[in-house]
């Protein structure tokens, strides 16, 4: 049993849970079932105040906090102190003139994609819309429209975000403080709202095509070669996992190693998003399935059609300057089928815009990277050494790795690895100006 560390009632005014109150698991635990939170005591916020008293009331008692929205992203559990969970904070509204959403914390993708979409705008959303908006995009945000806009992290206007000292800040008011929160992750305060730019984006052109591995073992060079020919309109993935032979699995993909190409176009007119895609369809003929199609931006969680459920699950990321054939063709011998657990290896095409600096300077880091290549495995096996086995052939061509991906512990030198050498430099210099005491919880901690 962790310590105590004093009653709340007296000090906080939200709704609070300790271990013995009703309804305390639910609210430790999200999406990622490894690890839960063991805090003394959760605060569901419902507006900066509340966040504000939480912060305080853990500084006076030398105590941890930590945050949890979804908890797609929970890697770092506390043991101990105070978790504010942000789920209630939820808000969304959208100037449609300046085309700006104001985002609270809570707010999932799905939450800001249906508040714009009336407005014919989308935002700079991932591939699975039950993320929250705020930890995402603080993490630097790879989206769908990713080669077109560049991150998420790229298009903030403001950030409302209660620091270490329980002071309620604008961001923006405080330059240093504003580019390290964006890329930075959770490092440095607890942020309540974020103004992010929207998109004109009413429809995509997306989907996935999915293929037999074994019976097309040239997808991934195919996949490969057109990526180096497409514009910035085009953001596109590969997803290569084993399909259980069971019944929820769609009939064409069960007991099959199938490799799932992702595209995302943001079509200029009718024809383009088909005539870009023409090429790889033509060199790989018919596919098991394809649900390739015009959509409006409200389905775009269709186009990686993530499972919807929460699991545990492990991953391990880095980010490459290019990706190598032979390198390329160890991935099925390694992770297919036979791993000793089941392995899901997801490369995504980076380059365009996210190679380009923002309006602003923020602190996402390598931006020449040109593909990410993630190993996710699920369940609760230990794959630590299966996932650094599957990435070994790649180490002459990794230029760093992305923390939004790294689902798992990760090193002190490997959250470094995350950002340019003098960029880290700059973001412990100021956690340490911020966060003294480490106050803070972060899941990869700078
Ligand atoms: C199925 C799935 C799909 C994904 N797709 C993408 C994708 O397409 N692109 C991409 O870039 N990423 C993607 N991710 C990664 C995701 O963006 C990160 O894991 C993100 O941190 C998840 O946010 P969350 O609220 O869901 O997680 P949480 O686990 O609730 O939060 C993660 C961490 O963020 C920090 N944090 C949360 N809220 C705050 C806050 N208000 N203030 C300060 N710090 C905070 C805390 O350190 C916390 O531990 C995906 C993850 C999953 C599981």
């Amino acid at each position: 049993m962790p310590p105590s560390v004093g009653d709340m009632s007296t000090e906080i005014t939200a709704k609070h849970w300790t271990e013995n109150t009703p309804g305390y698991d639910e609210e430790r635990r999200g999406y990622q079932l490894l690890d839960p939170h063991q805090p003394v005591h959760i605060v569901g916020a419902t507006s900066p105040q509340d966040v504000q008293q939480a912060v305080r009331y853990a500084r006076e008692h030398h105590s941890k906090v930590a945050v949890k929205a979804s908890g797609h992203g929970h890697v770092t559990p506390l043991d101990g102190g105070v978790l504010i969970t942000t789920s209630r904070l939820d808000q969304v509204t959208v100037d449609s003139d300046n085309k700006i959403a104001r985002v609270e914390a809570g707010a999932t993708w799905q939450q800001v994609i249906e508040a714009a979409a009336p407005h014919g705008l989308a935002p700079l959303s991932g591939s699975f819309p039950g993320v929250t908006a705020v930890p995402y995009t603080l993490g630097s945000g790879l989206g769908l429209m990713a080669r077109r806009y560049g991150f998420a992290a790229d298009h903030v206007r403001r950030i409302e975000v209660v620091t270490p000292d329980g002071e309620l800040r604008n961001a923006e008011d405080d330059p240093e403080l504003f580019w390290a929160l964006r890329g930075g992750g959770g490092n440095f305060g607890v942020v309540t709202a974020m103004e992010i730019d929207l998109f004109p984006v009413p429809t995509l052109y997306g989907g996935s095509l999915y293929y037999d591995l074994t019976a097309t073992p040239g997808v991934l060079e195919a996949w490969r070669e057109w990526t180096a020919t497409v514009p910035d309109e085009v953001t596109s993935a590969v997803g290569m996992l084993p399909f259980p032979d069971i019944q929820p699995i769609p009939a064409e993909l069960r007991g099959k190693y199938v490799a799932q190409v992702q595209v995302s176009i943001v079509p200029h007119g009718e024809d383009d998003g088909p005539e870009l895609l023409r090429p790889l369809r033509d060199k790989l003929g018919e596919p098991l399935m394809d649900t390739v199609t015009r959509l409006p931006f409200m389905e775009s969680g269709q186009i990686f059609a993530e499972p919807d459920r929460p699991d545990a699950f492990r991953s391990r990321n880095i980010l490459l300057s290019e990706l190598d054939e032979q390198a390329l063709a160890t991935i099925p011998r390694l992770a297919g089928p036979d791993a000793p657990t089941m392995c899901v290896v997801g490369i995504r095409h980076l380059g365009g815009a996210l190679a380009r600096k923002p309006a602003i300077d923020n602190a996402v880091g390598h931006r020449d990277a040109q593909y990410s290549l993630t190993v996710l495995s699920p369940g609760e096996d230990d794959v630590h050494d299966l996932h650094r086995a599957i990435l070994a052939p790649w180490s002459e061509y990794v230029v760093g790795r992305s923390l939004n991906f790294s689902l798992g512990p990760l090193t002190e030198d490997e959250v470094r690895d995350a950002f340019e050498p003098a960029d880290y430099n700059r973001l412990t210099a100021l956690r340490a100006r911020y966060d003294p005491t480490n106050l803070l919880l972060p899941n990869h901690r700078i």
